[in-house]
């Protein structure tokens, strides 16, 4: 009946399900155990009126111009350039920290001095990680390292993270750079934009197509079972493609031990103003026991009477309880992983993609990269 069963209907899931159904001809049947399609990038119109991200923020942003082409198949564009803002020591001030941060905080002539030393030895227009900055031996470069791992790193990845900014793969604090300019942008990719009708919508045109069906609140363990070697569908011995996006220790119950995963309790409100902020997003590294707020009209500049904000408080997952958005990059947990990714090994027809089933903190063009990919070299190779 189906050639290929797919769990999960985020990007990774959604993409293979449409390049399969509509280049192959495959028939292709996704699972989801949620009430909507769209994985965390769901969106929808709150009762204000407003186009909340029910997971928080999503921004898109992309350099690959592929990625880009291949999401304009199912969306026209709106133009958004994303600014966020750290409330550092009392005032509000541009995130990744740049040269416009450093002048906010520090007398001109003090700044000016750091900042000849950043564009000597980074370059004008460059980027740096925190924790290459604090290998600088100047004094002047080493201070600002530190005020900026302090002030804006140490306690927002406690908070996020649980974790110390050392103990996490480089590539987290990699992320948010410090910017050697005056660009106060988040992101500095060539594609930045967002959907204009909103993300669902884009899911909702990759799956109409015939040959794709979808069955939403649906527990996949219902539906597919593993057997030695193989798989069962309804039952029914399954000798089609499974493409998994889940958590991977639930698929293998659990037999390596648990992946441990970050959640995030997301707390909407609606305020009767105008305007609640500056920017989207504000950072609160160092104060609360939320990371950031998001101001979600900010995004398509909409003009409601009230606006909707959403803050931001990460937690622990627990199945059963709440969503998985980020899986937790140590060491031990990344080998862990690999224990599961090897056995995963012994299915053949088994296909693990996305941040919960790899174990990878996949943006969403990332994954929208990663799901191309793996649909030629997987599923359209000669
Ligand atoms: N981060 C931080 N302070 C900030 C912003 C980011 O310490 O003000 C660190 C933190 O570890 C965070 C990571 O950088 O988890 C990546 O931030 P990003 O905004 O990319 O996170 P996402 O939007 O994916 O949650």
């Amino acid at each position: 009946m189906y050639d290929v069963v797919i769990v999960g209907a985020g990007f990774a899931g959604s993409i293979l399900a449409e390049r399969l159904a509509s280049q192959q001809n495959k028939k292709v049947l996704i699972i989801d155990k949620r009430f909507h399609i769209g994985g965390n990038c769901f969106d929808s119109f709150d009762e204000h009126g407003i186009l909340i991200h029910n997971y928080g923020p999503h921004l898109f942003h992309t350099s690959n111009k592929q990625i880009w082409d291949y999401l304009s198949k199912f969306t026209t564009w709106y133009n958004y350039h994303h600014k966020v803002e750290g409330f550092i020591d009392g005032q509000y001030v541009p995130i990744p920290f740049n040269l416009n941060t450093l002048y906010k905080l520090f007398p001109d002539k003090m700044a000016s001095s750091i900042e000849n030393k950043l564009i000597e030895k980074y370059g004008f227009g460059n980027r740096v990680t925190i924790l290459d900055l604090q290998k600088e031996d100047d004094k002047e470069l080493k201070f600002i390292a530190n005020f900026i791992y302090e002030k804006i790193f140490l306690n927002y990845s406690a908070k996020q993270w649980n974790k110390k900014v050392e103990e996490l793969d480089s590539a987290v604090s990699a992320r948010v750079p410090i910017v050697i300019s005056k660009d106060d942008r988040y992101f500095n990719d060539n594609y930045q934009a967002l959907p204009e009708q909103g993300y669902t919508k884009i899911f909702e045109k990759m799956l109409t197509d015939k040959n794709i069906h979808v069955m939403l609140n649906s527990n996949f363990k219902d539906i597919l079972t593993l057997e030695e070697k193989t798989f069962s569908l309804f039952g029914s011995e399954f000798n089609g493609e499974v493409i998994f996006t889940g958590m991977v220790d639930e698929l293998f119950d659990y037999k390596f031990g648990e992946l441990p995963y970050r959640s995030i309790d997301l707390k909407f409100e609606n305020k009767k103003l105008e305007s609640y902020q500056n920017a989207t997003t504000t950072n609160y590294p160092n104060d609360y026991d939320y990371t950031r707020i998001t101001e979600f009209k900010k995004m398509y500049n909409s003009k409601n009477d009230s606006t909707t904000i959403a803050k931001e408080y990460p937690q622990e997952f627990i199945n059963g309880v709440n969503t998985p958005y980020y899986p937790l990059f140590t060491d031990e947990n990344n080998t862990k992983y690999k224990q599961y990714e090897e056995y995963s090994k012994k299915f053949k027809n088994l296909t693990l993609i996305g941040r919960l089933a790899e174990y990878k903190y996949y943006d969403m063009d990332d994954i929208v990269a990663r799901a191309l990919e793996v649909y030629e070299d997987k599923f359209n190779a000669n």
